[in-house]
């Protein structure tokens, strides 16, 4: 594209022309006490159904006294990459808790998730070599497999049948499979135990990023692995998130000591990027000693999402087979997604709609997110909202 504000424009008003153009709001205040409300623009409260926040750690005051009382020893800002002179004593320990909690050798942190997908499949695979992603995996995965050189190859969404014939059609060449956990748009999870076994029978590394399952699943908040049943050895590397249930910031990989120092040597979004702030690290070891230790959160989220998916069942609202605290409702068009969307907002609840390229066409839907911090009333309001856009949706 030629430097021309005009292209520029033309190409908005393309996505205006197909409802597909994305806007932000301004949050202006949050207030963590009464079940996740928020007020945006222009003073108006709203009940948030959007966010990652899980188990309601995001603004958890121990998380802000961790950062605050660690900012106030170390400074704000880490100064220097790890490799430099910005690794502190907070990542250190940080990264031991979560190889713990994993139940890994080693664990490394990155600042997002979207470099720690990156960061794997780049070192992980490379030109001649294939690498298999599910249809439906988060953007970040598809952009590191891209970075690496290798052929991208996708597999029917959850389909670990066609896995395995993709994998069976060229073994020698397929480095790794990758996949998200439990999928950021569905929330329904992985054929994680068949994925492993396709994987183990032919060397391929098997890569789960489980950035909506940790902390969530599991009866020790283990994520999708523990779900599962699942060790080091059938998932050999996995990455994590920790700006979703754990309510901070962040991201990590968890693996065989050799792999994390390979990682370590070869990472690129790792080597040559500042560290992450060590406040941050500070609020996440306080909000992975919280997760694992207040079980309730967990117990809490799923006994909302048990109740909302019987009331909207109830309801008719048309619901996906996830019974994770990620519950999409489809409508199909942009423009039936976004008039949900608007209705709700008047009602005071914030729900918002994800259109293509972020899911397929034809399926932009509202991704109703669940946390431990909303009411049962919150839940049953939002259920009769759905109820009355969704029968909108259908007769529009
Ligand atoms: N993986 C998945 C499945 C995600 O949903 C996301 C965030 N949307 C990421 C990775 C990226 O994580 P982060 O926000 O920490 O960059």
């Amino acid at each position: 594209m030629k430097r021309a504000a005009s292209a520029l424009e033309a190409a908005l008003s393309r996505l205006d022309a197909a409802q597909l153009r994305r806007a932000r709001t301004t949050v202006e205040r949050c207030a963590a006490s009464d079940g996740h409300a928020l007020t945006v623009a222009g003073g108006r409260e709203l009940i948030d159904f959007s966010s990652n926040d899980y188990l309601g750690l995001a603004r958890h005051p121990a998380l802000a006294e961790a950062m605050s009382a660690c900012a106030g020893r170390s400074g704000a800002g880490s100064g220097a990459a790890h490799l430099v002179t910005g690794h502190g004593t907070e990542h250190a320990r940080l990264e031991e808790e979560l190889a713990a909690f994993t139940g890994r050798e080693r664990a490394l942190l990155f600042s997002t998730g979207y470099m720690a997908n990156l960061a794997v499949m780049d070192a992980l695979a490379g030109r001649g070599e294939r690498v298999l992603l599910d249809r439906l995996c988060h953007a970040s995965l598809i952009d590191g497999a891209r970075l690496s050189g290798a052929t991208l190859k996708r597999y029917g969404h959850a389909d670990a049948d066609s896995a395995a014939c993709l994998l069976a059609a060229d073994p020698r060449h397929t480095a790794l499979i990758a996949t998200d956990g439990v999928f950021s748009m569905d929330g329904d999870l992985a054929p994680l135990p068949a994925l492993a076994r396709a994987a183990r029978a032919q060397d391929a590394w098997l890569v789960v990023d489980d950035a909506h399952g940790l902390g969530v699943l599991g009866a020790g908040g283990r994520g999708v692995l523990e779900h599962f049943g699942l060790g080091a050895d059938q998932v050999p590397v996995l990455v994590g998130t920790l700006g979703k249930a754990f309510g901070s910031f962040g991201a990590f990989v968890a693996g065989a000591a050799e792999l994390i120092e390979f990682l370590i040597q070869k990472a690129r979004t790792y080597i040559y990027t500042t560290a992450l702030p060590q406040p941050v690290a500070a609020a996440t070891r306080t909000a992975l000693a919280l997760a694992q230790k207040e079980t309730w959160r967990r117990e809490r989220v799923a006994a909302l999402v048990a109740r909302f998916r019987a009331a909207a069942r109830a309801a008719g609202v048309p619901l996906s087979p996830s019974t994770t605290p990620i519950q999409p409702v489809v409508l199909g068009s942009p423009a039936a997604a976004l008039a949900a969307q608007r209705a709700l907002q008047e009602a005071g609840l914030w729900v918002v709609a994800m259109r293509p390229p972020t899911v397929p066409a034809g399926s932009a839907r509202l991704r109703v997110t669940l946390s431990a911090a909303h009411t049962e009333a919150q839940v049953d309001a939002l259920v009769e909202q759905l109820e009355r856009a969704s029968a909108r949706a259908r007769s529009a």
